[in-house]
């Protein structure tokens, strides 16, 4: 899961969800212009369809004349700039004295320059919509992958994508660029994205980042995992792939890699259940596997720290006294003991063996040192109540409307605080993370319509009626 901010001053309430705003008297479809760079008007948003549709696009096609019109203007902003100005924002532009210049690039057909232009701000381009791990904290809900929905984008796509941007930023002569951040991934764990093309060859997160090129240093965050199942060779390979992949770059080029560890994946949360019916034997083993796991990518990781690049620690827990399901904080120190004692246990064995990882006692000293400062160094943080996290806590949660209103606030006087999710069918999404909403702009992707899942930040979804907790928990 990407790295979300924490919430503060979160106040219980013990109501139920006020969910159903007035539905009358509202038309079926509210327009909106895209803003040049300034504020977005939000102000209708939350009325049905509860769809974002913005007005401006031209759906006419592009002629020559306003290639050459669009070409012009771009030659007069940047004539008497000074090389060091280069490469400039985007937004230094009129994009709509810039229309015409996508003519013919075909992943933009059928968007404005300014819609282009408002899509790719830092857009988190949704590789994988789906995540094997079964977190019951997930904010997202991930849900695992099915064929029911579009949950990978197709590697033409990707690559369209990819292309089209670079295509245009040539066609202004590499003076411009159209994005300076781009996520990879939201509700999936890196060591699980793929995505394949047509002739059914599979791309993991690194071949993804390759495809990337030079951008790489604008892709943030870089990666997040929850870890991998060690026993499996192609998960191990993968990993090893992704630390030659960081050690080819300079540590100030690579943005996080972050690694979460929390009581709430589903291999530990499973064990607390096991526990509670008895099978204390079957629950030791599997907080054991949690454990192992979780050192394996500290492990694995390791050379990354020994050649200076950072490795971050997404600790999750909520405080014990908020919850009665026994994964709280303590369970949290009680994990970071045994990941510690079985990571030591790695490294003493690659010691007296392959010395794949650690050469020497010192070098393995100074590895253990430097884990252990990272958990002294990361205390445990208190969770986003939304999503499947919702059901862990003991009280009610009544978060809806403030939700929203924040939403709007934030939108209406920093529309870039909005991210931009981007679907595997190239729908854009926009989404304070709490808070999403389905617009009507999508790239012309060849999968472009094609169903996705929801996010269960989206209005549909967080406005449906309040769920009991045995509800919420069936869902995972
Ligand atoms: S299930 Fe877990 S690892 Fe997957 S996206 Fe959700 S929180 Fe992240």
């Amino acid at each position: 899961m990407k790295i979300l901010p924490v919430l503060n001053n979160i106040n219980p309430v013990s109501a139920k969800q006020k969910t159903q705003k007035a539905e009358q008297n509202v038309p079926a479809k509210t327009a909106y212009t895209l803003p040049y760079t300034g504020s977005f008007d939000f102000q209708n948003y939350f009325l049905p369809p509860k769809i974002l549709a913005f007005t401006g696009s031209q759906k006419t096609p592009l002629t020559d004349e306003d290639y050459k019109k669009a070409e012009e203007y771009f030659k007069e902003v940047i004539k008497d700039k000074n090389q060091s100005f280069f490469p400039m924002g985007i937004k230094v532009f009129d994009s709509d004295k810039l229309n015409g210049l996508q003519k013919g690039i075909k992943i933009f057909d059928g968007l404005t320059m300014r819609e282009i232009v408002f899509m790719l701000n830092k857009p988190i381009i949704l590789l994988n919509r789906g995540c094997n791990n079964r977190c019951v904290h997930c904010g997202f809900s991930a849900a695992p992958f099915s064929n029911k929905t579009l949950d990978r984008m197709s590697y033409e796509d990707f690559k369209a994508l990819i292309d089209g941007v670079k295509e245009l930023e040539n066609r202004m002569d590499n003076k411009v660029q159209l994005y300076s951040e781009m996520g990879l991934f939201l509700d999936s764990d890196c060591m699980e994205i793929e995505i394949k093309d047509k002739e059914g060859q599979v791309y993991d997160c690194v071949d993804c980042m390759r495809l990337l090129g030079d951008d790489i240093e604008k892709v943030t965050p870089l990666l997040d995992t929850s870890g991998w199942n060690f026993e499996s060779a192609k998960h191990q390979a993968m990993a090893e792939k992704f630390v030659d992949f960081v050690l080819e770059h300079s540590p100030e080029d690579v943005d996080d890699i972050n690694i979460s560890i929390n009581p709430y994946h589903g291999l530990y949360a499973r064990a607390m259940e096991l526990e509670n019916e008895g099978k204390t034997e079957k629950a030791e083993e599997l907080r054991q596997k949690y454990a192992k796991r979780v050192a394996n990518v500290l492990f694995t990781f390791s050379p990354l720290i020994k050649n200076d690049f950072s490795v971050n620690i997404l600790a999750r827990a909520i405080p014990y006294d908020e919850t009665d399901t026994g994964l709280d904080n303590r369970a949290y120190y009680s994990i970071v003991m045994r990941v510690l004692d079985e990571l030591r246990i790695m490294f003493e064995k690659d010691l007296s063996g392959e010395k794949k990882y650690v050469q020497t006692k010192e070098e393995l000293e100074g590895l253990m040192a430097y884990y252990d400062g990272l958990f002294e160094e990361f205390q445990p943080r208190n969770l986003f109540p939304w999503g499947r996290a919702q059901a862990l806590f003991n009280h009610d949660i009544e978060l809806i409307e403030g939700r929203i209103k924040d939403f709007q606030d934030m939108c209406t006087s920093m529309p870039q605080y909005a991210s931009n999710l981007i679907n595997p069918n190239g729908a854009l999404v926009l989404s304070r993370m709490d808070v999403s909403a389905k617009t009507d702009l999508d790239f012309n992707f060849e999968n472009k319509g094609r169903p996705v899942k929801p996010f269960a930040t989206e209005l549909d979804e967080i406005l449906k009626p309040a769920r009991t907790k045995e509800q919420l928990y069936d869902e995972f």
